[in-house]
Protein backbone atom coordinates (compact mmCIF):
# COMPACT_ATOMS: atom_id res chain seq x y z
CA UNK A 1 0.00 0.00 0.00
CA UNK A 2 1.41 3.50 -1.26
CA UNK A 3 2.38 5.71 2.52
CA UNK A 4 1.62 9.28 2.41
CA UNK A 5 4.99 10.63 1.21
CA UNK A 6 6.28 12.87 4.16
CA UNK A 7 8.83 16.07 4.56
CA UNK A 8 11.69 15.31 5.96
CA UNK A 9 12.35 17.28 9.30
CA UNK A 10 15.10 17.82 10.83
CA UNK A 11 15.38 15.93 14.70
CA UNK A 12 15.00 19.33 16.50
CA UNK A 13 11.66 20.11 13.95
CA UNK A 14 10.43 16.49 14.77
CA UNK A 15 11.21 16.97 18.74
CA UNK A 16 8.61 20.53 18.55
CA UNK A 17 6.44 19.28 17.03
CA UNK A 18 5.91 16.11 18.82
CA UNK A 19 5.95 18.34 21.88
CA UNK A 20 3.21 20.93 20.06
CA UNK A 21 0.64 17.78 19.87
CA UNK A 22 1.16 16.21 22.83
CA UNK A 23 0.25 19.93 24.12
CA UNK A 24 -2.67 20.07 21.94
CA UNK A 25 -3.90 16.81 22.86
CA UNK A 26 -3.70 18.00 26.53
CA UNK A 27 -5.94 20.98 25.56
CA UNK A 28 -7.78 19.46 23.52
CA UNK A 29 -11.30 18.24 25.10
CA UNK A 30 -12.12 14.73 23.21
CA UNK A 31 -15.88 14.07 24.70
CA UNK A 32 -16.69 16.75 22.02
CA UNK A 33 -15.01 14.83 19.42
CA UNK A 34 -17.76 13.47 16.59
CA UNK A 35 -17.28 10.72 14.24
CA UNK A 36 -17.40 11.68 10.26
CA UNK A 37 -16.45 11.16 6.98
CA UNK A 38 -15.02 13.32 4.40
CA UNK A 39 -16.96 13.29 1.30
CA UNK A 40 -15.28 16.09 -0.83
CA UNK A 41 -12.16 17.45 -0.65
CA UNK A 42 -10.59 20.53 -2.67
CA UNK A 43 -7.58 22.98 -1.71
CA UNK A 44 -7.64 22.82 2.38
CA UNK A 45 -11.36 23.06 2.45
CA UNK A 46 -12.95 19.52 3.31
CA UNK A 47 -16.55 18.67 3.60
CA UNK A 48 -17.41 16.14 6.40
CA UNK A 49 -20.68 13.96 6.60
CA UNK A 50 -21.82 13.39 10.15
CA UNK A 51 -21.84 9.94 11.64
CA UNK A 52 -22.09 10.55 15.29
CA UNK A 53 -23.98 13.06 17.04
CA UNK A 54 -23.10 14.43 19.97
CA UNK A 55 -24.11 13.08 23.39
CA UNK A 56 -25.13 16.28 24.55
CA UNK A 57 -26.66 19.06 22.18
CA UNK A 58 -25.37 22.23 22.24
CA UNK A 59 -27.86 24.65 23.04
CA UNK A 60 -29.36 27.42 21.11
CA UNK A 61 -28.53 30.60 22.22
CA UNK A 62 -32.17 32.38 23.12
CA UNK A 63 -32.11 35.58 21.24
CA UNK A 64 -32.49 38.95 22.54
CA UNK A 65 -35.45 40.88 22.32
CA UNK A 66 -35.13 44.02 19.25
CA UNK A 67 -31.66 41.89 18.25
CA UNK A 68 -31.38 40.05 15.17
CA UNK A 69 -31.25 36.29 15.47
CA UNK A 70 -28.07 35.03 16.02
CA UNK A 71 -26.80 32.38 13.59
CA UNK A 72 -27.04 28.52 14.97
CA UNK A 73 -26.59 25.65 13.12
CA UNK A 74 -27.74 22.53 14.92
CA UNK A 75 -25.90 19.24 14.33
CA UNK A 76 -27.73 16.60 12.45
CA UNK A 77 -27.18 13.07 11.18
CA UNK A 78 -25.95 12.77 7.21
CA UNK A 79 -25.22 16.77 7.10
CA UNK A 80 -22.21 17.83 5.37
CA UNK A 81 -20.46 20.86 7.06
CA UNK A 82 -17.56 22.24 5.71
CA UNK A 83 -14.25 22.11 7.83
CA UNK A 84 -10.58 23.08 8.80
CA UNK A 85 -8.00 20.38 10.06
CA UNK A 86 -5.47 20.87 12.62
CA UNK A 87 -2.28 21.82 10.87
CA UNK A 88 -0.66 18.20 12.46
CA UNK A 89 -2.59 15.73 10.56
CA UNK A 90 -1.56 14.34 7.27
CA UNK A 91 -3.22 15.49 4.27
CA UNK A 92 -6.43 13.83 4.31
CA UNK A 93 -8.44 12.86 1.17
CA UNK A 94 -12.20 11.75 0.42
CA UNK A 95 -13.18 8.76 2.00
CA UNK A 96 -11.08 9.45 5.12
CA UNK A 97 -13.28 8.38 8.24
CA UNK A 98 -12.10 11.68 10.90
CA UNK A 99 -12.82 12.68 14.27
CA UNK A 100 -14.06 16.43 14.20
CA UNK A 101 -15.89 19.23 16.47
CA UNK A 102 -18.62 21.04 15.43
CA UNK A 103 -19.12 24.81 16.12
CA UNK A 104 -22.95 25.29 16.27
CA UNK A 105 -22.06 29.54 16.46
CA UNK A 106 -20.27 29.41 13.05
CA UNK A 107 -21.52 26.32 11.01
CA UNK A 108 -17.83 25.07 10.32
CA UNK A 109 -16.33 22.37 11.90
CA UNK A 110 -12.63 21.28 12.73
CA UNK A 111 -11.23 17.80 11.99
CA UNK A 112 -8.93 16.69 15.00
CA UNK A 113 -8.06 13.02 14.23
CA UNK A 114 -7.98 10.79 11.32
CA UNK A 115 -8.61 6.91 11.87
CA UNK A 116 -6.65 4.55 10.24
CA UNK A 117 -6.97 3.52 6.64
CA UNK A 118 -7.94 0.26 5.14
CA UNK A 119 -6.47 1.17 1.97
CA UNK A 120 -5.04 3.88 -0.21
CA UNK A 121 -5.17 5.52 -3.56
CA UNK A 122 -2.60 7.70 -5.03
CA UNK A 123 -1.59 8.80 -8.38
CA UNK A 124 0.84 10.68 -9.83
CA UNK A 125 0.14 14.80 -9.90
CA UNK A 126 1.50 17.33 -12.70
CA UNK A 127 5.27 17.64 -10.92
CA UNK A 128 5.15 13.46 -10.44
CA UNK A 129 5.03 13.77 -6.54
CA UNK A 130 2.56 11.07 -5.39
CA UNK A 131 -0.48 12.46 -4.06
CA UNK A 132 -2.98 10.59 -2.51
CA UNK A 133 -6.37 10.80 -3.95
CA UNK A 134 -9.46 8.21 -2.00
CA UNK A 135 -8.90 6.60 1.69
CA UNK A 136 -10.80 3.41 2.38
CA UNK A 137 -11.53 2.21 -1.12
CA UNK A 138 -13.05 -1.58 -1.11
CA UNK A 139 -13.43 -2.73 -4.30
CA UNK A 140 -12.55 -1.35 -7.84
CA UNK A 141 -14.79 -1.60 -10.83
CA UNK A 142 -12.86 -2.25 -13.92
CA UNK A 143 -15.50 -1.92 -16.69
CA UNK A 144 -14.59 -2.89 -20.34
CA UNK A 145 -17.36 -3.30 -22.93
CA UNK A 146 -16.93 -4.69 -26.98
CA UNK A 147 -16.97 -1.55 -28.24
CA UNK A 148 -15.02 0.40 -27.79
CA UNK A 149 -12.62 -2.52 -28.61
CA UNK A 150 -11.07 -3.75 -25.35
CA UNK A 151 -7.04 -3.16 -24.48
CA UNK A 152 -6.39 -6.08 -22.53
CA UNK A 153 -3.26 -4.84 -21.32
CA UNK A 154 -5.34 -1.24 -20.19
CA UNK A 155 -7.16 -4.34 -18.07
CA UNK A 156 -3.25 -5.74 -17.03
CA UNK A 157 -2.48 -2.12 -15.69
CA UNK A 158 -5.33 -1.78 -13.66
CA UNK A 159 -5.11 -4.90 -12.36
CA UNK A 160 -1.42 -4.14 -11.05
CA UNK A 161 -2.93 -0.58 -9.37
CA UNK A 162 -5.38 -2.64 -7.65
CA UNK A 163 -3.17 -5.40 -6.17
CA UNK A 164 -0.62 -2.70 -5.48
CA UNK A 165 -3.26 -0.80 -3.56
CA UNK A 166 -4.66 -4.12 -1.73
CA UNK A 167 -7.85 -3.55 -3.05
CA UNK A 168 -9.82 -6.31 -4.83
CA UNK A 169 -11.01 -5.75 -8.57
CA UNK A 170 -14.41 -6.57 -10.02
CA UNK A 171 -14.59 -7.20 -13.95
CA UNK A 172 -17.24 -5.63 -15.21
CA UNK A 173 -17.77 -6.66 -18.93
CA UNK A 174 -20.30 -4.26 -20.07
CA UNK A 175 -22.50 -3.58 -23.37
CA UNK A 176 -24.21 -7.12 -23.55
CA UNK A 177 -26.53 -6.01 -26.30
CA UNK A 178 -23.43 -5.69 -28.39
CA UNK A 179 -21.93 -8.91 -27.72
CA UNK A 180 -21.50 -11.11 -31.11
CA UNK A 181 -22.24 -14.77 -30.82
CA UNK A 182 -18.41 -16.61 -29.75
CA UNK A 183 -17.76 -12.63 -29.08
CA UNK A 184 -14.06 -13.23 -28.59
CA UNK A 185 -14.11 -11.13 -25.41
CA UNK A 186 -16.02 -13.40 -23.56
CA UNK A 187 -12.74 -15.44 -23.98
CA UNK A 188 -10.81 -12.51 -22.66
CA UNK A 189 -13.61 -12.46 -19.66
CA UNK A 190 -12.64 -16.32 -19.42
CA UNK A 191 -8.96 -15.72 -19.18
CA UNK A 192 -9.23 -13.52 -16.11
CA UNK A 193 -12.11 -15.50 -14.55
CA UNK A 194 -9.12 -18.56 -14.27
CA UNK A 195 -6.97 -16.07 -12.95
CA UNK A 196 -9.20 -16.48 -10.31
CA UNK A 197 -10.67 -12.59 -10.75
CA UNK A 198 -14.10 -11.73 -9.81
CA UNK A 199 -16.59 -10.18 -12.82
CA UNK A 200 -19.78 -9.94 -14.01
CA UNK A 201 -21.90 -9.09 -17.34
CA UNK A 202 -24.09 -6.09 -17.98
CA UNK A 203 -25.74 -3.86 -19.68
CA UNK A 204 -25.87 -0.09 -18.61
CA UNK A 205 -29.53 0.40 -19.90
CA UNK A 206 -31.29 -2.83 -18.36
CA UNK A 207 -31.37 -4.58 -14.88
CA UNK A 208 -28.57 -3.72 -12.98
CA UNK A 209 -29.27 -5.38 -10.02
CA UNK A 210 -27.25 -7.72 -9.91
CA UNK A 211 -24.30 -5.21 -9.91
CA UNK A 212 -25.94 -3.04 -6.98
CA UNK A 213 -26.14 -5.86 -5.04
CA UNK A 214 -22.71 -6.76 -5.45
CA UNK A 215 -21.17 -3.38 -4.84
CA UNK A 216 -23.83 -2.31 -1.56
CA UNK A 217 -21.71 -2.01 1.27
CA UNK A 218 -18.67 -1.29 -0.12
CA UNK A 219 -16.56 1.85 -0.98
CA UNK A 220 -16.24 1.73 -4.93
CA UNK A 221 -14.67 3.47 -7.71
CA UNK A 222 -14.65 2.87 -11.17
CA UNK A 223 -12.01 2.42 -13.63
CA UNK A 224 -11.84 1.65 -17.58
CA UNK A 225 -11.38 3.28 -21.15
CA UNK A 226 -13.42 6.14 -22.48
CA UNK A 227 -16.92 5.22 -23.83
CA UNK A 228 -17.45 1.61 -21.95
CA UNK A 229 -20.05 2.61 -20.32
CA UNK A 230 -18.69 4.19 -16.93
CA UNK A 231 -21.27 7.26 -16.47
CA UNK A 232 -24.40 4.95 -17.44
CA UNK A 233 -23.61 2.50 -14.90
CA UNK A 234 -22.87 4.71 -12.31
CA UNK A 235 -25.92 7.25 -12.97
CA UNK A 236 -28.12 3.96 -12.58
CA UNK A 237 -26.72 2.23 -9.49
CA UNK A 238 -25.71 5.42 -7.69
CA UNK A 239 -28.28 7.43 -8.67
CA UNK A 240 -27.52 11.76 -7.09
CA UNK A 241 -24.11 10.84 -9.19
CA UNK A 242 -25.50 12.65 -12.11
CA UNK A 243 -25.25 15.98 -10.38
CA UNK A 244 -22.49 18.21 -11.13
CA UNK A 245 -20.46 20.26 -8.14
CA UNK A 246 -18.23 22.31 -9.93
CA UNK A 247 -16.72 23.56 -7.10
CA UNK A 248 -15.41 27.44 -6.87
CA UNK A 249 -11.39 27.21 -6.59
CA UNK A 250 -10.29 28.70 -3.11
CA UNK A 251 -7.20 30.30 -4.60
CA UNK A 252 -9.43 32.97 -6.95
CA UNK A 253 -7.21 35.84 -7.17
CA UNK A 254 -6.52 35.41 -10.53
CA UNK A 255 -9.82 34.82 -11.16
CA UNK A 256 -12.40 32.30 -10.10
CA UNK A 257 -12.22 28.85 -11.96
CA UNK A 258 -13.52 25.89 -11.57
CA UNK A 259 -11.87 22.44 -10.45
CA UNK A 260 -14.06 19.37 -10.03
CA UNK A 261 -13.08 17.42 -7.08
CA UNK A 262 -13.09 14.17 -5.62
CA UNK A 263 -16.23 12.84 -4.22
CA UNK A 264 -18.06 10.78 -2.25
CA UNK A 265 -21.65 9.66 -2.93
CA UNK A 266 -23.47 7.44 -0.88
CA UNK A 267 -25.90 4.76 -2.42
CA UNK A 268 -28.18 1.90 -1.77
CA UNK A 269 -28.30 0.34 2.07
CA UNK A 270 -24.50 1.07 2.69
CA UNK A 271 -22.72 1.71 -0.18
CA UNK A 272 -20.48 4.49 -1.56
CA UNK A 273 -18.42 5.71 -4.59
CA UNK A 274 -15.76 7.85 -5.20
CA UNK A 275 -15.55 9.47 -8.20
CA UNK A 276 -13.67 12.26 -9.92
CA UNK A 277 -11.93 12.39 -13.85
CA UNK A 278 -8.39 11.65 -12.17
CA UNK A 279 -9.23 8.18 -10.40
CA UNK A 280 -11.16 7.28 -13.50
CA UNK A 281 -8.35 6.85 -15.05
CA UNK A 282 -5.55 6.52 -12.34
CA UNK A 283 -1.85 6.39 -13.17
CA UNK A 284 0.78 3.78 -13.29
CA UNK A 285 4.09 4.89 -13.26
CA UNK A 286 4.87 5.87 -9.34
CA UNK A 287 4.71 2.04 -8.79
CA UNK A 288 7.58 0.14 -7.73
CA UNK A 289 9.03 -1.80 -10.25
CA UNK A 290 8.77 -4.87 -8.07
CA UNK A 291 4.51 -4.43 -7.82
CA UNK A 292 4.28 -5.70 -11.20
CA UNK A 293 4.44 -8.58 -10.52
CA UNK A 294 1.47 -8.19 -7.84
CA UNK A 295 -1.13 -7.98 -11.23
CA UNK A 296 0.48 -11.23 -12.32
CA UNK A 297 -0.25 -14.10 -10.01
CA UNK A 298 -0.03 -16.94 -12.51
CA UNK A 299 4.01 -15.69 -12.76
CA UNK A 300 4.62 -16.34 -9.36
CA UNK A 301 5.72 -20.18 -9.40
CA UNK A 302 8.08 -19.33 -12.00
CA UNK A 303 9.81 -15.87 -10.85
CA UNK A 304 13.69 -16.55 -10.16
CA UNK A 305 13.82 -19.78 -11.99
CA UNK A 306 15.19 -18.85 -15.20
CA UNK A 307 18.35 -20.10 -15.88
CA UNK A 308 20.02 -16.80 -16.12
CA UNK A 309 19.73 -14.27 -13.11
CA UNK A 310 19.43 -11.46 -15.85
CA UNK A 311 16.82 -13.26 -18.53
CA UNK A 312 14.88 -10.89 -20.37
CA UNK A 313 12.35 -13.69 -20.76
CA UNK A 314 11.89 -12.94 -24.40
CA UNK A 315 13.20 -16.18 -26.63
CA UNK A 316 15.54 -16.95 -23.57
CA UNK A 317 17.24 -20.13 -23.14
CA UNK A 318 16.07 -21.93 -20.62
CA UNK A 319 13.70 -19.47 -19.28
CA UNK A 320 11.11 -20.23 -16.65
CA UNK A 321 8.32 -18.33 -17.81
CA UNK A 322 8.40 -19.35 -21.31
CA UNK A 323 7.98 -22.80 -20.40
CA UNK A 324 5.41 -21.69 -18.15
CA UNK A 325 3.98 -20.20 -21.57
CA UNK A 326 4.64 -23.90 -23.51
CA UNK A 327 3.01 -25.54 -20.62
CA UNK A 328 -0.33 -23.67 -20.94
CA UNK A 329 -0.05 -22.38 -17.45
CA UNK A 330 0.97 -19.02 -18.62
CA UNK A 331 -0.44 -17.04 -21.50
CA UNK A 332 1.86 -15.36 -23.89
CA UNK A 333 -0.15 -11.82 -23.86
CA UNK A 334 0.19 -12.20 -20.17
CA UNK A 335 3.87 -12.02 -20.53
CA UNK A 336 4.33 -9.76 -22.74
CA UNK A 337 1.89 -7.41 -20.73
CA UNK A 338 4.23 -7.65 -17.56
CA UNK A 339 7.29 -7.26 -20.02
CA UNK A 340 5.75 -4.38 -21.76
CA UNK A 341 4.89 -2.90 -18.29
CA UNK A 342 8.03 -3.52 -16.69
CA UNK A 343 10.02 -1.95 -19.30
CA UNK A 344 7.29 1.31 -19.41
CA UNK A 345 7.97 1.78 -15.64
CA UNK A 346 11.31 1.34 -15.59
CA UNK A 347 11.73 3.83 -18.53
CA UNK A 348 9.19 6.07 -16.93
CA UNK A 349 11.27 6.15 -13.88
CA UNK A 350 14.71 7.14 -15.24
CA UNK A 351 13.55 10.24 -17.08
CA UNK A 352 12.61 11.61 -13.49
P1 LIG B 1 -17.84 6.42 -20.09
O1 LIG B 1 -16.99 7.29 -20.95
O2 LIG B 1 -17.12 5.16 -19.73
O3 LIG B 1 -18.38 7.12 -18.89
O4 LIG B 1 -19.06 5.94 -20.99
P2 LIG B 1 -20.55 6.53 -21.09
O5 LIG B 1 -21.39 6.09 -19.95
O6 LIG B 1 -20.48 7.99 -21.39
O7 LIG B 1 -21.08 5.75 -22.37
C1 LIG B 1 -20.48 5.87 -23.65
C2 LIG B 1 -21.51 5.49 -24.72
O8 LIG B 1 -21.87 4.13 -24.61
C3 LIG B 1 -22.79 6.29 -24.58
O9 LIG B 1 -23.22 6.64 -25.88
C4 LIG B 1 -23.76 5.32 -23.94
O10 LIG B 1 -25.10 5.56 -24.31
C5 LIG B 1 -23.28 3.99 -24.53
N1 LIG B 1 -23.60 2.86 -23.64
C6 LIG B 1 -23.43 2.79 -22.29
N2 LIG B 1 -23.82 1.58 -21.84
C7 LIG B 1 -24.25 0.88 -22.90
C8 LIG B 1 -24.78 -0.46 -23.06
O11 LIG B 1 -24.95 -1.24 -22.12
N3 LIG B 1 -25.08 -0.82 -24.34
C9 LIG B 1 -24.91 -0.01 -25.41
N4 LIG B 1 -25.23 -0.46 -26.62
N5 LIG B 1 -24.43 1.25 -25.28
C10 LIG B 1 -24.10 1.69 -24.05
ZN1 LIG C 1 13.22 -15.90 -18.13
Amino acid sequence: MALIRKRRLTEQQQRRIKKQQTERQIERDDSQDLEGLIVQHYGRQLEVQVLSLPTEHPIAPTPKPDEPIPFWRPIELGDVWRCHTRTNLDLLVTGDRVKWQADPNTGLGIITAVHERSSLLTRPDRYHKVKPVAANVSLIVIVFAPLPEPAPMLIDRYLVACAHAGIPALLVLNKQDLLKPQDPILDLLDEYKALGYESLICQSNSDLSELAKRLDGETVVFVGQSGVGKSSLINTVVPNAAQKTNVISENSALGQHTTTSTRLISFGENGALIDSPGIREFGLWHLPVESIKDGFPELEPYFGRCQFRNCTHINAKNCALEHGVTEGNILQRRLDSYLRLTEEIQTAQQKV
